[in-house]
């Protein structure tokens, strides 16, 4: 990975954490307000644990970009898992928290529906 990608991806995580950020704000807000009015989901199902089940995924992909950040400082940064191999920095930047490369991922999910 070059000083370049490196930077690149680094500030799209960031991106990504501020926009969840963001959401999980949007969301308390949401969830602390009485009426639901304007409410984005089904009006007949006004279920408040709809937000929670946001706030959740959000809080935890956060950690999970957070992780990704203090990863690409290591010296195992941008390189597979499993197989130690460069991940494609395509497959980086649209899934920054993935850590293995594609022919280890294809492996992973062949293994997958092998077992099930
Ligand atoms: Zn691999």
């Amino acid at each position: 990975m070059t000083r370049e990608e490196h930077k690149e991806i680094r500030e799209l995580i960031e991106l990504r954490v501020h926009l969840l950020q963001t959401l999980v704000e949007e969301n308390i807000q949401s969830a602390s307000n009485t009426t639901t009015e304007g409410w984005p989901l089904s009006p007949k199902d006004p279920l408040p644990s709809v937000e929670q089940k946001v706030i959740e995924n959000a809080q935890h992909e956060i950690l999970e970009l957070t992780q990704t950040l203090i990863w690409l400082d290591t010296e195992h940064a941008g390189l597979c898992e499993q197989c130690g191999n460069a991940i494609e920095l395509d497959k980086l930047k649209s899934a920054p928290t993935n850590r293995c490369c594609a022919y280890c991922t294809e492996q992973n999910s062949l293994e997958t529906i092998g077992k099930s």
